[in-house]
C-alpha cells in the first residue's frame, strides 16, 4: 500500500494527465499542476515562467498572487542559470522578501526548479509558502514530479500550436489556390472542395463535400461519353508511361457553360503503403484548347482557302505567258478578269484574316465620320456586280434615309461581306436586294436579301461565330473562312449597333444591320 502522502500526489498527477488530454489551453493546465503541487506542498502561492523568443523568461500562470504584481517577482528568476538543473537558489529567500514586500503580499519561503524537455530548460515552477517552515528536500523531489507534468503540458501545447497552424496554412494554401483542388478518399467521396473549383463550377462547398466526385464533377468527352465513368486513371491506373494519373474531360456547368478541366491526381499513402486520399488539382484549360483548336482551324483555312486563288492566279497566268500560244484579245480578257476576281478575293481574306487578328489583340478602334449607308451600299454593290452576270441588284432606300456617324472602311468591310455572302451562297444566281429602313427617330437599319441556299435555323446563333461554317454540302461547295459574319458582328456592335439573320434552309436569307445614327450618343 501506497503511503497516503503519495496516494494524494498521484491523484493529483492523475488529474493533471485527464486534463490534459481533455485539452484544457496551457494557462488552465499550468494553474491547475500550480494549485496541485502547492497543495501538496503546503504552499499558499506558485508561478511558472516560460521562456519567451528572445530568451529571456516571463510569467505565464499564477496562483495566490495579484497578477499586476508579477513583473515585481523578475529578480526570482532573472538570474538563475538556464545551462544548470539544479539553479542556484542561495539567495533566492532574500530576494522574494524584497520582491514581496514591493508586491505588498506576504511570503517567506520559495522552492524553484527548472522546466525541462530533454536537455533544454524551458522554464521554472515556484512555489511559496508565507510562514518561515523552509522547504525540505523531499519537497523539492515531490515538486520535480509536477514540473515534469508542466513541461509536458507546455510541450504539447507547443507541438498542438505547430500542427495546428500547419494546418491552417496547409488550408489556406488549398483555400486560396487560383487553381481547383478537390481531397477524395479512396471511395472517392469528397473531403474538399476549394473557393476556385466552388467559383468555376457554381458548386458551392456544401454542395459538394460527402457527394461522390465523378456525380459532381462528371467530365465528359467532346461526344459526351463519361471520362469519370470510362476512364478514371483512380480505377484504372495507367499501365506504363510516366505513372501520372491524369484526366482531361469537359465540364458541364448548369447555365451551360462548358469548361475544359485537366486533373493530376496525387495519390496520399499511409505507413502500411494504403491510399489515405487523393488530392486532384483540377485545372481550367478551356482557353488553352481553344487556342490549339483555333490554331489548328487557322492553319487549315490557310492552306486550303489561300492557296485555293493562288493556284488558279498561277495556272492562268503561266497559261496567258505560253510563248507558243497566240491568244485573242477575248481570251486575253477572260483569263485576266480571273486572275483579277481571284486576287480581290485573296485580298477580302487577307484582311477578314488580319482583322480577325487585330480584334483578338485587342486593337479595334472605330474611326467615326459622316457616313451615308445608302451610298456606301450603292458603290458596294456597283464593285461586286462586275463579279457577277448571275445576280441581279435592286437598291431601295427612303428619301429621309439619315446619314449616320461611323467608321467608313469597316463599314464597307461590313456590306462586302455581307454581299459577297449573298452571291457565293446564291450559286443558281437570282436577286440580291439591299434596302434600308428608319425604325426609330435615331435608329436605322439596312438589309441585304438573297434567294440561295438559306441557312438552317439550328445554325442561325452559331453563324456569328468566329470560323464557323454550316456544315452541309451546299455550303462547303463555297470557298471561305467563317470569319466574314464574325467581323460583321464585331464592327457592328462596336458602333453599338446589332446584326441578325432571317432565313429558311433552301429559301434565302436576310441578314439585317441595325445601328444607332450616332453611336456616341446612344440613348
Ligand atoms: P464564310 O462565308 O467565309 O464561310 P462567314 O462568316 O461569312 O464565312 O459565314 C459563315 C457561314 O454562314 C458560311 O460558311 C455559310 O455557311 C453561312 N452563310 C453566310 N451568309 C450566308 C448566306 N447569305 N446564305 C447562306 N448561308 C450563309
Amino acid at each position: 500500500m501506497l503511503p497516503d502522502f503519495r496516494l494524494r500526489q498521484r491523484d493529483y498527477l492523475l488529474n493533471i494527465s485527464r486534463a490534459m488530454t481533455a485539452r484544457l489551453d496551457l494557462s488552465s493546465l499550468l494553474k491547475l499542476t500550480l494549485q496541485s503541487a502547492s497543495d501538496m506542498l503546503a504552499g499558499q502561492a506558485g508561478l511558472i515562467t516560460l521562456r519567451r523568443n528572445d530568451n529571456s523568461f516571463a510569467p505565464y500562470a499564477s496562483i495566490g498572487l495579484p497578477i499586476q504584481a508579477l513583473p515585481l517577482f523578475k529578480p526570482l528568476w532573472e538570474d538563475l542559470d538556464t545551462k544548470s538543473d539544479q539553479p542556484d537558489t542561495s539567495n533566492i529567500t532574500f530576494r522574494l522578501a524584497l520582491a514581496s514586500r514591493a508586491a505588498g503580499v506576504t511570503l517567506r519561503q520559495v522552492v524553484a526548479l527548472p522546466l525541462e524537455i530533454g536537455l533544454e530548460i524551458i522554464g521554472y515552477i515556484f512555489i511559496f509558502r508565507n510562514h518561515g517552515a523552509a522547504f525540505s528536500e523531499n519537497d523539492q523531489h515531490v515538486l520535480s514530479s509536477f514540473a515534469n507534468q508542466a513541461a509536458i503540458s507546455v510541450q504539447n501545447a507547443r507541438l498542438y500550436q505547430e500542427v495546428s497552424a500547419e494546418r491552417e496554412r496547409l488550408n489556406a494554401i488549398i483555400e486560396n489556390s487560383g487553381d481547383g483542388v478537390m481531397i477524395i478518399n479512396p471511395y472517392r467521396i469528397i473531403q474538399t472542395w476549394n473557393k476556385a473549383l466552388a467559383q468555376q463550377t457554381g458548386i458551392s462547398a456544401e454542395e459538394a463535400v460527402g457527394r461522390p466526385c465523378y456525380e459532381i464533377l462528371n467530365l465528359q468527352t467532346s461526344q459526351g461519353v463519361s471520362v469519370c465513368h470510362t476512364m478514371c486513371p483512380l480505377i484504372r491506373r495507367p499501365i506504363g508511361g510516366d505513372g501520372r494519373l491524369y484526366a482531361e474531360g469537359i465540364y458541364h456547368r448548369a447555365d451551360g457553360l462548358a469548361i475544359t478541366y485537366a486533373d493530376n491526381y496525387s495519390l496520399q499513402t499511409n505507413a502500411d503503403g494504403e491510399v489515405g486520399q487523393v488530392i486532384a488539382n483540377v485545372r481550367d484549360i478551356t482557353q488553352f484548347r481553344e487556342a490549339e483548336q483555333l490554331k489548328q482551324t487557322l492553319l487549315s483555312v490557310i492552306s486550303h482557302e489561300l492557296k485555293t486563288p493562288v493556284s488558279i492566279i498561277k495556272g492562268y497566268a503561266g497559261t496567258l505567258a505560253r510563248e507558243d500560244a497566240n491568244w485573242d484579245k477575248a481570251t486575253l480578257a477572260d483569263g485576266l478578269a480571273v486572275i483579277e476576281e481571284e486576287a480581290d478575293r485573296l485580298d477580302r481574306l487577307i484582311t477578314n484574316l488580319l482583322e480577325a487578328s487585330r480584334l483578338q489583340a485587342g486593337g479595334f478602334k472605330l474611326c467615326l465620320t459622316d457616313l451615308n449607308l445608302a451610298d456606301l451600299a450603292k458603290n458596294a454593290v456597283e464593285n461586286l456586280q462586275t463579279t457577277t452576270d448571275k445576280h441581279q441588284f435592286e437598291l431601295d432606300f427612303p428619301e429621309d434615309y439619315p446619314v449616320i456617324s461611323g467608321d467608313y472602311e469597316r463599314m464597307w468591310e461590313v456590306l462586302t461581306n455581307l454581299l459577297g455572302n449573298a452571291i457565293k451562297y446564291s450559286p443558281d444566281g437570282g436577286t440580291i436586294s439591299v434596302f434600308g429602313d428608319v425604325t426609330h427617330t435615331d435608329i436605322v437599319q439596312l438589309s441585304v436579301r438573297d434567294e440561295g441556299i438559306g441557312i438552317p435555323s439550328a445554325n442561325h446563333e452559331h453563324i456569328f461565330d468566329r470560323f464557323y461554317r454550316v456544315d452541309n454540302r451546299l455550303a462547303r461547295q463555297a470557298p471561305g473562312t467563317g470569319l466574314g459574319l464574325f467581323l460583321v458582328k464585331a464592327v457592328v456592335e462596336a458602333h453599338g449597333g446589332r446584326v441578325w439573320v432571317e432565313s429558311t434552309s433552301g429559301q434565302g436569307s436576310t441578314f439585317t444591320i441595325e445601328l444607332p445614327i450616332d453611336p456616341q450618343n446612344r440613348t
